[in-house]
């Protein structure tokens, strides 16, 4: 049983075979992708309240330091977006910002808010006018906090991170890789395509990352909604002193995740914190979300490489380059995924529209 997996009722077992299985795996065992994609998004921190403190991080902001973006400053960010070409707003958050977060919690209710994810609605609907799809990754999230916002995204997603209990998550207010894979369940229950991913280098061993692979694994046979996975280094900041993980660690890593994954979901390798054209090898088909617009505000320290950089990544690699929207193509085509909401802002005859088409035809 995984820790914390009680608590939420995650009936979840590691498979010791199957873990010893992946151990077994390397890079000489996967193949290079024919192709890598990428999104077009922008980077909107809704807020940096968060009720954790992980050691590794520098996104959130203790109580009374932490910000929350008004509505005019959300459109603002999206409109430079759509300006731009991009196609994703992917918001951003803390974890649920509990009660010490008083001044957050004040500004909602004076802008007419009981949570922060019935604000986060009203900047899915923003974002959806200024003519981006909403990517949100709120964190941990229960079954009714996904449900208020899931018809106004065109995906989700939220980091598993590591299913291990780690000291980097531990202290008072430690997260629970029980909560985290609720919540992967959860938007497997509600039918939302989803983005998940592990986090190397922050304590977990080996063993811990083949789990955690095998546990996505696992859900996502259940529910078939999980359409990418990111491979992500720690990257060292003012927080984190360790170095990130060896490259024959994230090689390995890269290559299990390809390895123990149906060919339909993808695995991503983020170009800002890792060293990806040392891993296309290992089976990476995906950049992720690419901002020519905004920073990337979770790792501020690792600017974003240019789009050009990104074609270069593939030419080296000799294979093409294509854009995607922040769902994949499937979950578009079968029914039951998207909602009408986003099915009708892909097909209304706008600007925005238009430029979605572009993509999916790309
Ligand atoms: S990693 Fe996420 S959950 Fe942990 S402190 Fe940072 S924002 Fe909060």
């Amino acid at each position: 049983m995984f820790p914390g997996a009680d608590e939420y009722s995650v009936d979840l077992r590691v498979n010791e075979a199957a873990v010893d299985e992946l151990l077994s795996v390397g890079p000489a065992d996967v193949t290079a992708a024919a192709e890598l994609t990428f999104a077009r998004n922008v980077f909107i921190p809704l807020t940096t309240a968060c009720r954790y403190t992980c050691t590794y991080c520098t996104y959130y902001d203790v109580p009374g330091e932490a910000t929350l973006l008004s509505p005019s400053e959300v459109r603002k960010i999206c409109d430079r977006g759509a300006d731009a070409g991009c196609t994703e707003a992917l918001f951003t958050f803390g974890d649920d910002p509990d009660d010490r977060y008083t001044a957050v919690h004040d500004q909602l209710a004076e802008w007419g808010h009981d949570s922060i994810h019935s604000y986060l609605r009203e900047a899915c609907e923003i974002a959806l006018d200024a003519g981006l799809l909403p990517h949100a990754n709120p964190g941990d999230q229960t079954r009714e906090q996904m449900a208020q916002v899931a018809d106004l995204n065109a995906s989700m997603g939220v980091m598993l991170e590591t299913t291990a209990d780690l000291q980097a998550h531990g202290g008072p207010r430690g997260k629970s890789p029980g909560q985290r894979l609720h919540t992967i369940r959860t938007a497997g229950e509600l039918a939302v395509p989803f983005t998940t991913g592990i986090l190397v280098g922050i304590g977990e061993t080996r063993r811990d990352r083949a789990e955690s692979l095998l546990a996505i694994r696992d859900l996502h046979e259940r529910y078939g909604h999980i359409q990418e996975v990111i491979v992500q280094p720690v990257s060292p900041n003012e927080r984190w002193k360790e170095p990130g993980p060896a490259l024959e660690t994230l090689r390995e890593t890269t290559a299990m995740a390809r390895h123990c994954l149906p060919e339909t979901v993808s695995v991503q390798s983020p170009p800002n914190l890792a060293p990806v054209r040392d891993l296309l090898d290992c089976g990476v088909d995906d950049l992720g979300g690419v901002s020519p617009v905004t920073d990337d505000h979770v790792n501020p320290d690792y600017a974003w490489p240019a789009l050009r950089e990104l074609e270069s990544i593939a030419a080296e690699a000799g294979v093409p380059l294509s854009e995607r929207l922040p769902v994949y193509e499937r979950f578009l085509t079968e029914p039951g995924w998207v909602s009408e909401r986003v099915h009708k802002a892909i097909d209304a005859d706008t600007e925005a529209g238009a430029r979605y088409r572009a993509v999916l035809a790309d």
